[in-house]
């Protein structure tokens, strides 16, 4: 069997040409595009990449979209005061500040930020208030990744409701919220995570599997039942030659993308998993371009809810 590749980019494209009629929609009646304000602090330079992908696709939907950078060196004080001018702004309806956050500005300074920023601007989803709405299964502000996933299995027709769904890993930013959006859909949903006992086991039960871990390859075929779902939202960087190697033994295609590249972009689940699942996304590819599509979608809710505009 070879697994169905389930195209991240086209359905990334339908719901941005989804948002873009709303856009122009609010624009007319607000008299303004729908506003996003993006906070950069330091120069990491994967950070870098995503924030002018975001700065890209937001002013090609139509929306405003302004960036404010910090050097490393800024402290968390400078950036609570950013955070506190954007929320003050009419003319700006979402605001991100970009992860991660130098260290120096301390190990909770993510937490203090999300804290602070206004719960209805939060388009990344992440205030305790839209945490609780979620939960509750009433949010409108919800984390874009675990959203964007949930697209890629409605949008190609891969059944939730009574599915039993196991997402590996527990983090506030993904784990957590795809496992209550899976709920909410009626899915019977197992949060695994780096204290599971006999995980590939648990996982071969699996209609649909999630893998949000962090390590490369992680997810191998025992893990996985025939048919299965595998969404794999892994990003990781091999950088080395020898761990190109280790994961794809004899590969040439992939080497000479190292090669050519200086490093290879891998998921947490392995490909060669496509060989056991019904349905796979692959990395890049998968669900990495719904992040940045969900930013949009939401980006457009918080204008149309803050103004009372609906479109
Ligand atoms: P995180 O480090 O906050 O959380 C990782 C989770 O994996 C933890 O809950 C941990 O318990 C679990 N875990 C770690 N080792 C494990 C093991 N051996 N067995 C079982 N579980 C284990 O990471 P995160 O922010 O949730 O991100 C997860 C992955 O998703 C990363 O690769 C990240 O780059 C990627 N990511 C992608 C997008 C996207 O746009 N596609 C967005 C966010 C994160």
């Amino acid at each position: 069997m070879s697994a169905r590749l389930l195209d991240g980019v086209a359905i990334a494209n339908q719901i941005r040409a989804d948002v873009a009629p709303a856009v122009v929609e609010f624009t007319k009646k607000a008299g303004r595009p729908p506003g996003l304000g993006i906070v950069l602090v330091g120069d990491n330079p994967a950070s870098e990449v995503y924030v002018r992908n975001k700065l890209k696709s937001a002013g090609e939907t139509g929306m405003f979209a302004e960036l404010t950078r910090l050097p490393a060196t800024a402290s968390l004080a400078d950036l609570l005061a950013v955070v506190d001018t954007l929320n003050r702004s009419e003319k700006h309806d979402g605001i991100l500040v970009q992860s991660p956050l130098p260290d120096a500005m301390g190990h909770d300074a993510e937490r203090r930020v999300f804290d602070v920023v206004r719960a209805d601007k939060d388009v990344d989803g992440f205030h305790p208030t839209n945490v609780g709405y979620l939960v509750q299964n009433r949010a409108t502000l919800v984390a874009c990744t675990p959203s964007g996933v949930i697209e890629v299995l409605e949008r190609s027709n891969i059944p939730i409701a009574g599915a039993r769904a196991v997402v590996i890993g527990r983090s506030d930013i993904v784990g957590k919220p795809m496992a209550l959006l899976l709920l909410h859909r009626h899915a019977t949903v197992t949060v695994a995570h780096s204290k599971t006992k006999d995980l590939p086991a648990l996982c071969a039960e699996a209609d649909i599997l999630v893998a949000a871990i962090g390590r490369p390859g992680f997810v191998t075929k025992p893990f996985v039942r025939p048919g299965a779902t595998v969404i794999d939202v892994g990003i990781n960087r091999l950088d080395t030659k020898a761990a190109v190697e280790k994961m794809f033994p004899g590969d040439a295609a992939r080497l000479a993308t190292f090669e050519k590249r200086g490093a290879l972009i891998v998921g947490d689940v392995h490909p060669n998993v496509a060989e056991v699942a019904g349905a796979l996304t692959p990395v890049p590819g998968g669900v990495g371009p719904l992040t940045i599509a969900l930013l949009l979608r939401n980006t457009l809710r918080a204008a149309q809810t803050r103004t009372g505009l609906a479109g």
